[in-house]
Formats: structure tokens, C-alpha cells, sequence
């Protein structure tokens, strides 16, 4: 089931028919190594394609050092034109200042390449015990607007006031994409995640265009959960939910939630989907500024997101190859990041992945 899991991510957009299907001609993709650990995961990931024999040329893009007023932030204007122009890319994390500083970069490249899905799978990993056996999760994240809105300004001196913006374009888009989601990649039931009890107006919009989207897939069973319950049930039992689609910060909350049942943020992926058929994966996790530039944080997240890619790019040979290296590895033992409880380094871990090829 996880290659099922890890399938393709292709939008509904009827841009995303751009031919990707041949495997001998090389693609060119985006990436950004990103911040922190960024650097050290994006080599491993460069060396284990390389290994593979992947037809891509990186197109590489580094976080600039002065704002760029087209962006309002770090991030260059030909950085985004590259995403936009290959249609795919591999993220690093990008670092953020905690309450104040520059526009998110993360918020920049969401919002400037109109990324309006992101898609979490989370599954017990074969071979690596957790306390569950059975996750087999997909996270579907509106990431547009909700509290990422960047609407945040002071009232008056002491009071500052921050606002939730929901909308019917595009809660429907991720609706619709969440249940063509399950319907494509052989799913039962899709929850939708909200605190409608308290936010009547926002997630109360939310779930209408749920239910609408709902009645024109009768054969997907819907169901509604309200945010508190959702995080016990996860917790009690994981296997209760299969497609969970839900506003933005409630959709970033879960995701960590969920990468803990299964072994930590060293190994959930995700993919950002864009209308006009952009994929931009990346690892679910920060740039883990305690352990950078040490040789220590584990590929492994941002490696199953560049397998998330190479589905959408329909490179699945390699995909599968390179999933069943990392899934292999893993499995063995030998070779596992401190954050597994193993002692390898980076470097280490990704040469037994290559090994395992
Ligand atoms: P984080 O995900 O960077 O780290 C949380 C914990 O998980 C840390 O202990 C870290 O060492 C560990 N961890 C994360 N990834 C790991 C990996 N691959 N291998 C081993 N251990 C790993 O979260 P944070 O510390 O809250 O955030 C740090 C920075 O990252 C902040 O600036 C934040 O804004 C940014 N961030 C960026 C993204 C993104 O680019 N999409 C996502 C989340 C956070």
C-alpha cells in the first residue's frame, strides 16, 4: 500500500498533461536546498537520484540575502520563475523569524505560485516499530489562506488582532482535490477536520463547500470531525481516519501530529500542488536549526518527497526503486539517523540507501 500512498499527486487541472513520460530524456526540475539542514537532505537526495539514474538536471536556487522587492522577501524573483517555468521543484525548509522579521518564504512560494494543496502521506514505515503498526494516513492541507493569511496588524497599543479568511473557491478547490484524491488512489473515506462549533462563519464556510463537493462522490463516505476529537482519535487509534482534508493551520498542526505516530518529522513527505500544474514536494519538517551543519538529520522525508515527485513526473520505476532503498535500509537496521535511534551519520545513512539500490 505505500507506494499507493506515495501515488501520483497530479492536480485535476488539465495543465498538468504536460508529457513527463518519457524516461531517458532528462527533466529539468527546481530545487531549493533550503535553510539548516536543508543543504545536507538535498545532497543526499541529489546522490541517491544520481545513483538511481534519474534523468533530472537540477535547476538550483538558493535563498537570496537581501529582500527582493518583487517577492517581498528572501526569496528571488528568478527562483519563482524557475518553479514556474519546469512546472516542478524539491524544497528544503526554509527558516522563518519568530514574531517579527520578513515575509514567510514559505507563505511567498504558497501564495506567488498559487500552491493550494498540500498533500501529507503518513504510514507506518515496514520494519520500523512505533507504537502503531497501522498508520496509513493522508493529510490534505488548504494552503492559501485560513490564519496564514498574513493579515496581522495592532488595534491599538496592546491589542493586536489577526484574521481568518476562508473562501468558497478555495475550500471547494481542496475539496475537490481531496475526493478525486481518494477516488483515484483507491481511498474509502474522507474526513473533513474543523471547529465549526466556534468558528461558525469561517469553518462553518468550509464545511458547506465540503458537503457540497461530497454529494458528487457518492461512493467516498464523508464525515466530519471536529478538530479537539480529531487529535484524540488520531492519537487512540490512527486507523480510525483515511483522507483527512481540513483548513491551513489545522492542516500544519495534524501533519507533525501524525508524523509522530509513525516515527517523527525526519520521515513524512508532502507535495505542494499548484492550479496550473505545478508539484513543488518537500519534506514536511523545519530546518531543525539543532542539529544543522552536524552531519545528523535524517534524508529520509525529504527523499519519499522527491519519490512524491518523480510519481508526478511518472518516473514510478524509479520512484519505486528508490522508496524501496530507503523502505529496505530502514528495515535493516544497520544504518539508521539518531533521530531512528540508530548512530549514522547523513552521509552514512544515505551510502547504505545507495547500496540498497
Ligand atoms: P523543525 O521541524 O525544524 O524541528 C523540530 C524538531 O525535529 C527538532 O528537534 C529537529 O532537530 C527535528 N527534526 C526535524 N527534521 C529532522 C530531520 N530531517 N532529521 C532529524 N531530526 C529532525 O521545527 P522548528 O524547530 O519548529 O522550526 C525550525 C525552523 O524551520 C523555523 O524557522 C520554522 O519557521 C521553519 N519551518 C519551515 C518549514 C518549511 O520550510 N516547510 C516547516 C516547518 C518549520
Amino acid at each position: 500500500r505505500s507506494s499507493q500512498i506515495l501515488g501520483t499527486v497530479n492536480s485535476t487541472s488539465t495543465a498538468t498533461t504536460r508529457a513527463f513520460c518519457s524516461s531517458t530524456t532528462p527533466i529539468t526540475a527546481t530545487l531549493f536546498p533550503g535553510d539548516g539542514i536543508g543543504p545536507e537532505i538535498a545532497e543526499s537526495v541529489k546522490k541517491v537520484f544520481t545513483t538511481a539514474g534519474v534523468p533530472i538536471d537540477w535547476e538550483e536556487h538558493f535563498v537570496g540575502t537581501e529582500i527582493d522587492p518583487r517577492t517581498q522577501s528572501f526569496l528571488t524573483w528568478e527562483s519563482l520563475e524557475s518553479v514556474r517555468r519546469n512546472k516542478v521543484g524539491l524544497k528544503g525548509p526554509m527558516a522563518t523569524p519568530i514574531g517579527k522579521g520578513h515575509r514567510s518564504l514559505n507563505l511567498t512560494l504558497r501564495k506567488e505560485l498559487n500552491l493550494y494543496a498540500n498533500v501529507r502521506p503518513c504510514y507506518s514505515l515496514p520494519g520500523y516499530k512505533t507504537r502503531y503498526d497501522d498508520v496509513n494516513l493522508i493529510t490534505i492541507r488548504e494552503n492559501t489562506e485560513g490564519e496564514y493569511s498574513g493579515l496581522e496588524h495592532q488595534v491599538v497599543r496592546g491589542v493586536v488582532e489577526s484574521l481568518k479568511i476562508i473562501t468558497r473557491q478555495a475550500s471547494l478547490r481542496v475539496a475537490e482535490y481531496a475526493f478525486h484524491y481518494a477516488k483515484t488512489h483507491g481511498r474509502e473515506r474522507v474526513s473533513a477536520i474543523h471547529k465549526a462549533n466556534i468558528m461558525q462563519k469561517t469553518d462553518g464556510l468550509f464545511l458547506k463547500c465540503c458537503r457540497e463537493v461530497a454529494e458528487k462522490y457518492p461512493e467516498i463516505t464523508y464525515e466530519e470531525v471536529v478538530i479537539d476529537n480529531c487529535c484524540m482519535m488520531l492519537v487512540k487509534n490512527p486507523a480510525l481516519f483515511d483522507v483527512l482534508v481540513m483548513p491551513n493551520l489545522y492542516g500544519d498542526i495534524i501533519s507533525d501530529l501524525c508524523a509522530g505516530l509513525v516515527g517523527g518529522l525526519g520521515l513524512t513527505p508532502s507535495c505542494n500542488i499548484g492550479e496550473d500544474g505545478v508539484a513543488l514536494a518537500e519534506a514536511v519538517h523545519g530546518s531543525a536549526p539543532d542539529i544543522a551543519g552536524k552531519n545528523l538529520a535524517n534524508p529520509t522525508a525529504l527523499l519519499l518527497s522527491g519519490v512524491m515527485m518523480l510519481r508526478h513526473l511518472k518516473l514510478n520505476e524509479q520512484a519505486e526503486q528508490i522508496h524501496r532503498a530507503i523502505i529496505n535500509t530502514i528495515a535493516e537496521g544497520k544504518y539508521r539517523t539518531a533521530d531512528l535511534g540508530g548512530s549514522s551519520t547523513t552521509t552514512d545513512f544515505t551510502k547504505a540507501i545507495c547500496d540498497h539500490l
